[in-house]
């Protein structure tokens, strides 16, 4: 066919390298909103970190742009192809390689899922505690975006439970951070370095994650508000009463609304409570004690009637989980409408009335509609943007993004930069800090062949 081809099918197979036709839709896009798809000249399917580096090898020398993809969940365009170039598809480099159960340690390769992680570990009454919305994705994607969701309320997110990784760099070397430990004061924290960099600096073929043991009771309580005020109130005070919930998660009425009709869930809320609701609460407890998850959910009933819930539901395990399951799944119904943008910003939670009154104000002005439901617990709400005019939509976004950086965040609390935030970070962000992450960039990748284009543009 010709060289590139040639040499990628001697370092893998025919059957693992794709071109032309037979690229499947799947690799050109991620769920990015309102992005065109993009063919890259090849997918190729690595299954060893000697296959990955020896393309890198292949690219560097060639200056051909690669792609690392894992499931192409991502909500930023971190995985859309660059034009002419490879994407590298983690779809058969999938092994969960070892459990180590006295050291409490998952060694997985990068594209294995949290689903096939968690059923893996379900002997083990061990879990792996991050857990993003998606559950088909990779445990390379996660790491590469810094994934968190609901649970970053009391575990953390993906970087508090990766203890080491095995990663190509753009260099085609492979190095080996951190491991099977959980302190090093050892030079520079390079692991930390890696994840949450989109790919952008190395490409992760190893994972060493950190389990927990699986607590085997837990107790869910809904809570409807008149406000969301009142709710965004109540998060802190929440977190301060030393409860620790593993969820603390708001939908404002219109995300309720469509997220459980979506599934078909009836939560018997009586009529004339869900006509003053303006938001919801959803709050998950866990122990590995029953009866102490029992008055830890009594003294949180007692909490929310003092900041002014409207009621106060406890829900049973069946509809606790179908709840779960249809706010995973709010952004399916939110592209299904035709959201134009999803924005997660995460900011101080004290800030968090200020931030959600000024952006109701921001999109009204500016003709836009915009529903929400998110991670209030750590001052990050998901908000679906709805402007079909790309120009005002560009300035409202901008508008938020910066209303959230003024009161002390940032632009993303877990979905990345990609390309889909690249130009608010570059407008927004300190260019100091910028120009010091494109050296480290160079450092690690001198031909720019990873992810050219994302998170720090060209
Ligand atoms: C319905 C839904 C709900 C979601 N909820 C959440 C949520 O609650 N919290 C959250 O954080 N995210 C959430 N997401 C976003 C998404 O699931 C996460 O960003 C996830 O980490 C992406 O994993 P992936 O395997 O799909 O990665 P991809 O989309 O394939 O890639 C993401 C990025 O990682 C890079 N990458 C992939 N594999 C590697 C590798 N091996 N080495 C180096 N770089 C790599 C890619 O180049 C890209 O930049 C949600 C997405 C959906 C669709």
């Amino acid at each position: 066919m010709n060289e590139i081809y040639d040499q990628l099918v001697s370092i893998t197979s025919v059957e693992r390298v794709r071109t032309g036709e037979n690229i499947s839709l799947d690799y050109t896009h991620d769920e990015a909103l309102g992005r065109d798809p993009i063919f890259p000249d090849y997918v190729v399917f690595p299954i060893s970190s000697s296959e990955v580096a020896s393309i890198v090898n292949i690219c560097k020398d060639k200056n051909i742009p690669i792609t690392p993809r894992g499931s192409g969940s991502g909500m930023s365009g971190g995985a859309l192809p660059s034009p002419g170039g490879i994407v590298l598809a983690f779809d058969r480099m999938n092994s969960i390689l070892e459990v180590d159960i006295d050291n409490h340690v998952a060694v997985v390769e990068p594209g294995v899922t949290l689903n096939q992680l968690e059923t893996a570990l379900e002997p083990y009454s061990l879990f792996y505690p991050v857990r993003p919305g998606e559950s088909s994705a990779s445990l390379g994607g996660n790491v590469a975006t810094n994934a968190g969701g609901m649970r970053a309320i009391r575990f953390g997110v993906t970087r508090h439970h990766v203890l080491g990784l095995e990663t190509v760099l753009g260099t085609g070397e492979i190095i080996n951070t951190g491991g099977k430990f959980v302190k090093s004061s050892s030079g520079y924290d390079l692991n930390q370095l890696l994840i949450g960099s989109e790919g952008t600096l190395g490409i992760v073929t190893k994972i060493f994650l950190k389990l927990q043991p699986k607590p085997i009771s837990y107790g869910t309580v809904l809570a409807p508000f008149a406000s969301l005020d009142e709710i965004a109130s109540a998060v802190p005070k929440i977190i301060s009463s030393g409860l620790s919930p593993s969820v603390l998660e708001y939908l404002d009425f219109l995300a309720m609304a469509s997220a459980t009709k979506n599934v078909g869930l009836d939560l018997a809320i009586p009529k004339d409570i869900q006509d003053q609701a303006m938001a919801y609460l959803v709050v998950v407890l866990e122990n590995i004690n029953q009866s102490r998850v029992d008055e830890d959910i009594e003294t949180l009933c007692e909490l929310l009637g003092s900041y002014g819930a409207l009621d106060i539901y406890i829900l049973p395990n069946s509809k606790a989980e179908a709840l779960i399951d249809a706010r995973e799944k709010a952004f399916w119904v939110a592209k299904a409408s035709g959201a134009d943008d999803v924005i997660d910003a995460v900011l101080p939670r004290k800030e968090m009335p200020n931030y959600l009154s000024t952006v109701t104000q921001i999109a009204a002005e500016s003709g836009s509609f915009i529903a929400g439901c998110g991670h209030v617990g750590d001052g990050n709400v998901h908000l679906s943007l709805f402007q079909k005019d790309k120009d005002v939509k560009h300035t409202t976004m901008m508008s938020i993004l910066k209303t959230a950086i003024d009161l002390g965040g940032a632009i993303s609390g877990e979905h990345g930069i990609g390309v889909e935030k690249l130009p608010y970070f570059l407008a927004l962000e300190d260019p100091i800090k910028i120009q010091l992450e494109k050296k480290i960039k160079e450092l690690f990748d001198p031909s720019g062949i990873l992810n050219p284009g994302h998170v720090l543009g060209s």
